[in-house]
């Protein structure tokens, strides 16, 4: 049997999950005393909860069991920044491939649409919000890079607005940006919330344990999970934990998982509101360099500020790392908004993004009807759910070129061992900081 040594844990003051309207909701129940299921999926984030909802669509009469070590939305993928992106992420594309390109697009739309209709059927309260997204950056030497972005939105004929000065400020209340490119298609919402929704719209063949930290793992006929007083045994094994991926002992030096930190104001008065954000709707920013600060002005009048990065070989951070966060979210959030300096954080927090070394995510079946995906280099909302959805697909004995192009383009590159990984990632992580400068 395999311990699973590093398991999550809260990391801070989880905003979204505090202020999400589920927060009251009971949660399913820990894994107590012997159960036999046809399917164990471990991880409760987007993708492990898109298997999950596929698999029971194509299999109505199979059992499966879906257990997370923490509440559903206290896990990454209610940590995050909440943007559902439609466009490649790509900004280093000086050769944009518009095949590639838009094959992603095809799939980030699909992922869209699919926790569209789970929200719109079951009525999820999660702020959902056609936002569109700004990638904005304040320095000259950053807007000129915005062109490598707005070269791969021609490549894919996608509609955008460039802006600049006056005009930017209008639209987010703040003069901290030189130029942004605007596109239409980008989803804000509460993610803790989303996954909270989705959670609960899971069919009835489908169990939802939470609470229930899978502490080891043997893999054999049946697959056989471990808990705190209780056990699973499985037929088919699927394991979507994201950072914690190489806890379950599939793959090695595959994965970096990279802690990154988040901020999210108490609301802003009504005469604040009037005052500075008069007429503006609620946006969200992410920055033209990839290690710059991502900002949102949410429906419920709040910033949130994202930036800051630290590796952590446990899978968790301290009070320590959270504190320099936080410091450095003050400085962000002032710089852009000089006139709310009086305006507290109320939540803060970390959570990992699950980073490799070619950008590919971990899609894979291994021996004995063990499956994974893992890996989703900071857009796992979609690609978490499109990924899920296909891996679901593959368990099920589907097959389509959809599948077939998620498999030939997820096959993660190798990442150095211990201690070079850690010493290479924080020279790597401090050298783009840098490099950001006024970004951050
Ligand atoms: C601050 C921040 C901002 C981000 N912003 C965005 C964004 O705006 N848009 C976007 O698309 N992505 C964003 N990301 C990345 C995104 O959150 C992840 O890509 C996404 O959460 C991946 O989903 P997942 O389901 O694969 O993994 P996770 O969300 O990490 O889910 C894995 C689950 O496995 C569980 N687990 C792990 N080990 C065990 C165990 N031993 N037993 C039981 N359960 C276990 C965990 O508790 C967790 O809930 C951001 C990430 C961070 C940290």
């Amino acid at each position: 049997m395999r311990k699973v040594k590093n398991l999550p844990a809260i990391d801070g003051e989880l905003g979204w999950y505090e202020t999400s309207p589920l927060k009251q909701r009971t949660p399913g129940v820990r894994v107590k005393g012997k159960h036999e299921f046809d399917v164990l999926i471990v991880g409760a984030g987007f993708t492990g909860l898109a298997v999950a909802g596929r698999l029971a669509e194509l299999s109505p009469d199979c059992k499966i069991a879906i257990v997370d070590a923490l509440r559903v939305g206290q896990g990454t993928s209610g940590r995050n920044a909440g943007f559902i992106i439609d466009l490649p992420h790509n900004l280093d594309a000086n050769e944009p491939d518009s095949i590639f390109d838009r094959q992603i697009y095809t799939f980030n739309r699909f992922a869209i649409e699919r926790l569209n209709g789970i929200r719109q059927q079951h009525q999820v309260s999660c702020a959902w919000q056609d936002a569109g997204k700004y990638m904005a950056a304040r320095e000259s030497k950053h807007a000129k890079e915005l062109a490598g972005f707005v070269k791969t939105l021609d490549g894919l004929n996608a509609p955008y607005e460039v802006l600049e000065g006056a005009q930017l400020e209008q639209r987010l209340g703040t003069s901290y940006y030189r130029k942004a490119v605007y596109t239409p298609g980008n989803i804000l919402m509460n993610p803790a919330a989303l996954a909270q929704g989705v959670a609960l719209a899971l069919p009835a063949n489908v169990t939802l344990f939470e609470e229930s930290p899978t502490t080891a793992i043997s893999y054999g006929a049946p697959h056989r999970a471990k808990f705190l007083g209780g056990e699973i045994t499985a037929k088919t094994a699927v394991i979507c934990t994201n950072s914690f991926g190489e806890e379950f002992g599939l793959v090695q030096q595959r994965l970096a998982p990279v802690f990154t930190y988040a901020s999210l104001t108490r609301p802003l008065s009504e005469e604040q509101a009037r005052t500075y954000f008069n007429g503006i709707a609620s946006w969200g920013l992410t920055s033209a360099h990839p290690a710059g600060t991502t900002v949102r002005y949410t429906p419920d009048r709040r910033i949130f500020i994202r930036n800051s990065f630290s590796f952590e070989t446990s899978l968790r951070t301290d009070q320590k790392k959270l504190a320099k966060a936080w410091a450095q979210h003050r400085a962000s959030f002032e710089a852009r908004f000089p006139q709310l300096v009086e305006l507290d954080f109320e939540y803060t927090w970390g959570g990992m993004l699950c980073m490799t070394m070619n950008h590919q995510s971990l899609f894979e079946r291994f021996d004995n009807d063990v499956y994974s995906a893992c890996g989703m280099n900071g857009v796992g909302v979609a690609k978490g759910t499109y990924l899920g959805y296909y891996l679901a697909e593959w368990i099920a004995g589907r097959s389509s070129p959809e599948l077939d192009f998620i498999r030939q383009h997820n096959q993660p590159s190798w990442v150095p061992p211990e201690p070079l990984r850690s010493v290479g990632a924080r020279i790597r992580l401090g050298f783009e900081v840098i490099r950001a400068s006024g970004e951050v």
